[in-house]
């Protein structure tokens, strides 16, 4: 392992305010959603599309900002591990300057590339 001590404080740092920057935009989302609630109710249906489409945006938000909370809290437990900043993919080590980057990632560079390569294929595609 080449994660010193301050190193992991470091990225420890990094994650926890992430964490509260996170948990306050969701808190944020929570309410805008009753407020877009509040809107369509008072409105009737004739909006009801733009709302529809606003609802959208705010739940893909959402989801996005919970699924990173999600990779936060992992990272935050795997720190104290030995499986941090260790490849999930090759077991190779990660790059000390890619975790500071973003220290929620879980792969090399090259497991990543291949990862994002699979994973990214456009919908619809080709099977
Ligand atoms: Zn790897």
């Amino acid at each position: 392992m080449t994660i010193d001590n301050d190193l992991r404080e470091t990225l420890r740092d990094k994650l926890k305010q992430r964490r509260a920057v996170l948990v306050e935009d969701l808190r944020d989302e929570a309410v805008s959603a009753e407020g877009t609630l509040a809107v369509r109710s008072q409105r009737g249906t004739a909006d009801d599309e733009i709302v529809d489409s606003m609802d959208a945006v705010d739940i893909a938000e959402t989801a996005r900002d919970a699924s990173e909370l999600a990779a936060v809290d992992r990272a935050l437990q795997r720190l104290d591990t030995a499986d941090f900043g260790v490849c999930t993919d090759c077991g190779a080590e990660i790059e000390p300057a890619r975790l500071v980057a973003e220290p929620t990632v879980l792969r090399c560079t090259a497991c990543q590339q291949r990862y994002e390569h699979q994973h990214h294929t456009p919908i619809g595609g080709r099977l």
